[in-house]
């Protein structure tokens, strides 16, 4: 018996991170769906058209491409592949907003975290090499071609992949573009970030769009995560790493890590006020100046999950400098007033 099961294909594509390489998907059937593509490189492209080829595929034959998420070890390639494809975009309104200009997205978040790491504490040399290193990646990821289609798609929404409905779940957390797609009847997942087996994912500090607050990143994710261990998943493909064929136990253990986490921040600020970078080095005392990015976006997170817990508050003071501050310092009195 012919199985109507939608055949998810990884293709292995290298990236010049350290998360080491990004898994694009092929997801045969019509249309013939390609979910992300490699950083913007040579040897990415060259992975891409060697994983197609190994499935009997070109770039031309593909049909629609899903974009989990706005990252450049996701989408660098895409402007290539749709140049030669010519086929939809179909990703989340704020992937949108990289896929019709990168590099205004890089300015725009350029800005934000220019004033956003000298609140937090970053001392300004330090400051200055990260912007540094900032600009020094932006040459993974490029805007699509003007003309190029992107039809932006919503949680609930359905999108026929492999010649079967997919049920679109947005996922916000380790980006606040990020979508996941589910297949009922396979119990089929492509998780994109939002799961991965090997390592635990960032939630990333990511500016606000127009006049709206910042995302709580973590706040969102451990959200996500939790929406996620509700569903029946046999397989989750992941953008990283191999699949996740036990959802319920990953997540667990990923909500416990960050729940002690978020103790150990509250902790540091039994002591007394301290800025988010302050924290950082608290946490993480060798720091080199790539991972402050990272370290604050974690920080930050678990801030503003006590926040959210309202624990901790955060006030502006004359130096220009947001501290942190304990209000309640632990879990149990939380639990105790609820
Ligand atoms: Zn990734």
């Amino acid at each position: 018996m012919m199985s109507l099961e939608p055949r998810v294909v990884p293709i292995s594509v290298p990236t010049p991170f350290p998360v080491g390489p990004v898994n694009a998907y092929l997801i045969d059937g019509e249309p013939l769906t390609l979910v992300d593509a490699g950083p913007k490189t040579e040897v990415a492209w060259d992975a891409m058209l060697a994983g197609l080829a190994d499935y009997g595929r070109r770039i031309e034959d593909v049909g629609q491409i899903v974009l989990t998420h706005a990252h450049m070890d996701h989408y660098g390639l895409l402007r290539r592949v749709v140049a030669v494809c010519n086929a939809p975009v179909l990703a989340h309104p704020r992937a949108k907003l990289w896929l019709d200009d990168t590099p205004g997205e890089w300015a725009r978040r350029g800005r934000y975290f220019s004033e956003f790491w000298a609140r937090a504490g970053v001392p300004a040399e330090r400051r200055l090499r990260m912007e540094q290193a900032l600009s020094a990646s932006v040459d993974y990821a490029e805007s699509l071609m003007p003309g190029a289609v992107v039809r932006t798609v919503h949680d609930g929404d359905v999108v026929q992949m492999g010649g079967v409905p997919w049920r679109v779940l947005y996922t916000p957390g380790h980006a606040g573009s990020h979508i996941s797609l589910y297949e009922p009847q396979s119990q089929q997942m492509i998780a994109g970030d939002h799961l991965l087996l090997k390592v635990s994912s960032n939630p990333l500090l990511e500016p606000p769009i127009g006049v709206q607050q910042r995302a709580r990143s973590l706040v969102d994710y451990i959200a996500s995560l939790k929406r996620v261990a509700e569903m029946d998943i046999r397989v989750a493909w992941g953008g990283h790493g191999p699949p996740v064929l036990n959802h319920r136990a990953l997540i667990d253990e990923r909500l416990a890590h960050h729940a002690e986490r978020t103790e150990q921040v509250a902790g540091l600020l039994t002591g007394g006020p301290r800025t988010a970078y302050e924290l950082t080095l608290d946490l993480f005392p060798q720091l080199p100046t790539s991972a402050v990015f990272l370290g604050l976006s974690e920080v930050v997170g678990h801030l503003d999950v006590l926040e959210t817990q309202d624990r901790v508050r955060e006030w502006e003071s004359d130096d220009g400098l947001v501290r942190y501050e304990l209000l309640i310092d632990s879990a149990e009195a939380v639990d105790g007033l609820e």
